[in-house]
């Protein structure tokens, strides 16, 4: 019977579509059993019923016609109960539901067997035999495998729109779910691309000429940075010039001490150059994995991708023929890496679409910062079956549309044209003041540092920098980085963007972003030693990090400095004691250093209600949000399972800000928001009305809020926040904020149309 059951779930894995799935499953499952009827019933739960789809034993012409209302006879009970019904003869049984002309009159044993998926019920499996008798355990538990088997290809023909259209011709509207990464809407044909090479897959082998290995391995990682750089001459035209500055940081990553270097080493030490890489990555990817931090997680996978290029180059010699994009490519994976989407020429790439990934991933900023449509996490997305199909992918809500019906892909496209108008006014505010309608200014920074960029993004449109992350410079390494090697880094942002200030906040490593030199392990890493906590116990590096600011800014002096993580005077005293102990022996040492403003994150509940006593002691308040929220919420802002829990517009992290904003005035100290929040558009109102003085974001929001900001007066703003504060729930917030972008005619920002 095991060989049987293979046979069967073998070719219901290799048949091209569910109808094909289902007609194997029938007729096998009848001759393995010798059963006279084998039929498959799905359910269909928009019209409420259980639809034959499949049989070997009833008339053919019943397939699509019997429907058995949901609730109904012995396969509506089978469902419903979600468990299996084993009759020795169903005429007799109370639930029976004869139907005319079914053909199954002459049927008295029925086995009914649930196809379910994640708690769901599929569809039925259903055998009938003429005798009345019972079917036995085995048989019972042979059909219950196979239904299992047969729920994943439901699933996925699900996923693909298939199912709908056997169960419904003609009316193929059903989207797929995912999370909204970029937005915009996206229509034109799926391209699906695939991992490049399988690092995994590679032996171990001895090298019997290691010379001539290492000679090998140099040339492929040749070979790749050449690739990157045609791809980056290629992009040149239609890219703007600072977004080029992505390619900089692949270069810099392939060509690091730790891929190359130890590559090279364990090429010496014996391993064939294509094992040693594998091992290579794969103690560098060991290192990222082990960060929770979803922004420099996602540098993991860029490594894992570089490390894939330079395998396709050992393994081949040459990269992949050219590829022939559709002229609207929508650009479907399991998972993307930038490199893949570089590739495409970027007039015909209209969308991404991903399996994989959060709206923190590198391929979301990426796709963003590009202004491409794209729906990244979306689960049930049936990538080996999409390829050269007609899908819609709105950015907006994360939805994507496999073959969509006329009606759904005219709309799309109605609101497809509607958008480019709508982007054109955008554009048009480039240059143009972040000023209300009455006159408040309200400067807009960049959040910047989470790759390593030479030229950031949005280095035209923004005040400054709002919040220099420092993490990703001292991850890639293999030890921390010294005063000079930092003084380097940090002097050439503040160039890049002097005389505008730029924020550049103090190491936030530690819980769940750890150094790979520097393992912590906590079983409560989200309230273990992280940040200031950190740096507090080890002054040395403190010390290091803010005299290496300090360095960079002669000259310059646009330097902020900014606290992670304060959550107690006595941290907050702590440390800027030692920024002035820096000032002064740098002072000493004959360097024209001047002490810069420093500032307070407000990321722990703590520090909201000794706001003051902060404000008090600093220059400025920065809002981190991100962490507030989790914080605030006791919702680990990583965590998928939690997800919707996380809410930002929660009336309590209102409040919180409301709080932070009056305690900084008192003090009249200036407050910025630098988490999530600020680059939301929704938000934007409600963080005017509270009276912040500017907000930090990421470089693809700083056009939309600004459009916020230019529409709306301080009034306005003020009587929205008043009401949201009357709120109860984050629901009833969001929807004040969405209703009040649609007064002002930019509802366009955060759902599709004008
Ligand atoms: C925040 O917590 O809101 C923030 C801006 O910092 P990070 O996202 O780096 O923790
Ligand atoms: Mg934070």
């Amino acid at each position: 019977m095991l060989a049987t059951l293979r046979r069967i779930i073998d070719a219901v894995d290799r048949a091209p579509a569910l109808d094909a799935a289902l007609a194997v499953v029938v007729r096998d499952v009848k001759q393995a059993i010798g059963a006279d009827v084998c039929s498959v019933y799905l359910t269909d739960t928009a019209r409420r019923e259980h639809v034959l789809m499949a049989t070997d034993g009833l008339p053919p012409a019943s397939v699509g016609r019997i429907r058995i209302p949901l609730h109904r006879g012995l396969i509506g009970r089978a469902a419903e109960r979600a468990d299996i019904v084993n009759l020795d003869d169903a005429h007799t049984h109370a639930c029976y539901l004869a139907i005319t002309d079914s053909g199954e009159e002459p049927f008295h044993g029925f086995l009914g067997v649930p196809i379910i998926q994640h708690r769901r019920v599929l569809g039925v499996l259903v055998l009938r035999r003429r005798a009345a008798q019972r079917f036995a355990d085995d048989e019972v538990t042979f059909v219950m495998t196979l239904a299992m088997q047969l729920a994943a290809a439901i699933a996925l023909a699900r996923g693909s729109g298939e199912l709908m259209r056997l169960q419904q011709p003609g009316l193929p509207n059903h989207f797929l779910e995912g999370i909204a990464a970029a937005p915009g809407v996206g229509i034109g044909t799926a391209y699906v691309v695939y991992a490049p090479a399988d690092l995994d897959a590679v032996p171990d082998k001895p090298a019997s000429d290691p010379d001539a290995e290492i000679k090998r391995f140099r040339a492929a990682v040749a070979g790749v940075a050449a690739d990157i750089g045609r791809l980056a001459e290629r992009m040149g035209g239609t890219l703007r010039d600072e977004d080029q500055a992505l390619f900089d940081a692949w270069r810099l990553m392939l060509e690091s001490e730790s891929l190359v270097a130890d590559t090279i080493a364990r090429i010496r030490a014996g391993n064939w150059a294509q094992g040693a890489l594998r091992a290579t990555v794969a103690e560098l990817l060991a290192e990222f994995d082990r960060v929770d931090d979803p922004y420099l997680r996602e540098r993991g996978s860029d490594v894992r991708d570089l490390g894939r290029q330079v395998l396709v180059r050992l393994q081949h010699g040459a990269t992949q023929q050219a590829a022939s994009y559709p002229s609207q490519t929508l650009l479907v994976g399991d998972e993307i890496s930038a490199m893949q989407i570089a590739a495409v020429p970027r007039e015909s790439l209209a969308g991404i679409i991903s399996r994989r990934g959060s709206a923190s991933s590198h391929l979301a900023i990426l796709a963003r910062g590009m202004g491409v449509p794209a729906a990244v996490g979306v689960l049930e997305l049936p990538v080996s079956r999409l390829e050269g199909r007609a899908m819609i992918v709105d950015g907006y809500r994360g939805r994507v549309y496999v073959e969509p019906s006329a009606t759904v892909a005219a709309e799309y496209r109605r609101l497809a044209v509607e958008e480019r108008a709508f982007s054109a006014e955008l554009e048009a505010l480039r240059g143009q003041p972040s000023e209300t309608t009455d006159g408040f200014a309200l400067p807009l920074y960049l959040n910047t540092g989470l790759v390593l960029e030479q030229r950031p993004l949005g280095i035209d449109e923004s005040a400054g920098v709002g919040l220099y992350r420092t993490e990703l410079p001292f991850m890639v390494r293999d030890r921390f980085p010294g005063e000079e090697a930092q003084q380097r880094h940090y002097r050439q942002v503040l160039t890049t963007f002097a005389p505008r200030p730029v924020t550049i906040r103090t190491l936030d490593v530690g819980g769940d972003k750890p150094l790979p030199y520097f393992p912590v392990h906590e079983s409560n890493p989200f309230l273990g030693w992280r940040g200031i906590r950190i740096t507090r116990d080890h002054p040395e590096i403190f010390m290091t990090q803010v005299r290496a600011m300090l360095r960079a800014a002669v000259g310059l002096d646009n330097l902020q400095l900014l606290l992670p993580m304060i959550t107690t005077v006595d941290e907050l005293d702590d440390a800027l004691a030692l920024i002035q102990r820096a000032c002064d022996e740098l002072q000493e040492e004959g360097h024209a250093v001047r002490l810069p403003p420093v500032g307070v994150m407000i990321e722990v509940p703590a520090a909201v209600y000794q706001a003051d006593v902060l404000a008090r002691r600093v220059s400025f308040l920065s809002v981190g949000t991100n962490d507030l929220t989790q914080y605030l919420l006791a919702v680990d802002r990583n965590n998928a399972r939690v997800a919707a829990l996380y809410d930002e517009f929660h009336p309590a992290v209102l409040r919180a800000l409301m709080q932070v904003a009056e305690a900084a005035r008192g003090h009249g100290r200036e407050v910025t928001v630098c988490g999530e929040l600020a680059g939301d558009p929704r938000a934007t109102p409600l963080l005017l009305g509270l009276g912040v003085h500017s907000l930090s974001m990421g470089a693809g929001s700083l056009l939309r809020v600004k459009g916020v900001v230019r529409s709306i007066s301080r009034t306005r703003a003020r009587e929205l926040l008043a009401r949201a504060l009357l709120c109860e729930r984050g629901a009833c917030v969001r929807a004040l904020l969405m209703d009040a972008l649609e007064e002002i005619g930019l509802g366009g920002l955060v759902r599709p149309g004008r």
